[in-house]
């Protein structure tokens, strides 16, 4: 591995609101393409990397839930949200020149492959980014889930949160002025003080896995890059931490 990178392998969860920028639903190409500029940058440092992408800018299992939908179906829904929204990474990247594969938990197979554990392994090992989609495949479950189980299956280094800000703070630092922002975190800290990072199924799981997890901000230019060589500004969720 090159010397100057400490996380070898690793899985990037970005929610589906990163890839809305200002807009109040869907895609902004400027986004997914800043975006794809972040992975190319890291993938070109050597890193295996996967990518799960989440499906609230498109549709969310909650809210067709919360008019009347069938939560199954509802969810069902907010999965296939995250193809569109994989595909559309896959495009960027692969315009980039970054090889890419998309896994779907459910199977497409004109569109996508169907999700293989030793296949999606050995795309990597080959540089290959493989992003997954259609979260876990089942009803009642987050990508942020889907996250940390992928993380755990392909025998990730870290799980990376790319979010809207720096790290996790006791307080949305957006709308309340002097939120403390912390550096380190245990698994059990996030769970008990209810931190919002992650659910509590990702993060057990993660626990469970020995998966340290980084909150960092992907609108920092290079933050990515940064982050993979334990660099920059990001909060550890570990233990011990
Ligand atoms: N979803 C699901 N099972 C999964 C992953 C996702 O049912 O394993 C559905 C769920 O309805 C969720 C939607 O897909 O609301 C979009 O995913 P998520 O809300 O995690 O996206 P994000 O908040 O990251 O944009």
């Amino acid at each position: 591995m090159p010397a100057e990178l400490r996380y070898r392998r690793v899985l990037m969860k970005i929610s589906g609101e990163a890839l809305m920028g200002e807009r109040e639903y869907g895609l902004d190409p400027g986004m997914v393409a800043k975006i794809a500029d972040e992975i190319r940058t890291v993938h070109a440092l050597g890193v295996e990397l996967c990518l799960v992408i989440g499906g609230g800018n498109i549709f969310r299992g909650v809210s067709g839930a919360a008019v009347g939908m069938e939560r199954a179906s509802a969810d069902y829904m907010g999965m296939l949200a995250t193809v569109i929204n994989s595909l559309a990474m896959q495009n960027e990247l692969e315009r980039r020149g970054v090889t890419t594969r998309v896994q779907s938990a459910i199977s497409m197979q004109a569109i996508c492959e169907p999700y293989i554990r030793r296949r999606a392994l050995r795309h990597l090992e080959k540089q290959r980014v493989v992003i997954f989609a259609a979260g876990t495949g089942n009803p009642f479950f987050t990508t942020d889930t889907a996250a940390a189980l992928r993380a755990s299956e392909m025998g990730c280094d870290a799980l990376l949160k790319a979010t809207k800000v720096d790290g996790v703070y006791d307080a949305d630092p957006h709308r309340v002025p002097g939120a403390r922002r912390f550096e380190r975190l245990d698994y059990l800290d996030v769970l008990s003080r209810d931190l919002q990072v992650m659910d509590a199924s990702a993060i057990s799981l993660a626990r469970e896995n020995n998966i340290p997890i980084l909150v960092f901000s992907i609108f920092e230019d290079g933050g990515f890059a940064q982050v993979v060589r334990g660099r920059g500004r990001y909060t550890l969720i570990g233990d011990n931490s």
